[in-house]
């Protein structure tokens, strides 16, 4: 069962599997981040903190984590269509 008041949406963009407040992604995410992304987040999380009350430094953290995630996701986007694209050209060969 998911309490709406103790889940919010996983950070990682694209992703809306709810997790705990205390966890900015669901667990698959968090642990696709490289380590030095997680320690920077963790190194500047307070508990209890928002959008308003966070420092600017969780939030440079917070931002180098998702930009790493948007990249991941353009380069799964890349993959999949370059598939699709090897896919239809083989179809044209037969
Ligand atoms: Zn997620």
């Amino acid at each position: 069962m998911v309490s709406r008041t103790q889940s919010a949406p996983c950070a990682w963009p694209g992703c809306r599997r709810p997790v705990p407040r205390s966890q900015l992604m669901c667990r698959p995410h968090w642990h696709s981040l490289p380590r030095p992304l997680r320690s920077a987040v963790w190194a500047h999380y307070q508990p209890g903190q928002d959008a308003r009350s966070a420092s600017p430094e969780y939030r440079e953290a917070l931002a180098a984590a998702l930009d790493y995630a948007r990249r991941v996701n353009a380069e799964a986007e890349r993959q999949a269509a370059l598939e699709a694209e090897s896919q239809s050209r083989q179809g044209g060969l037969w």
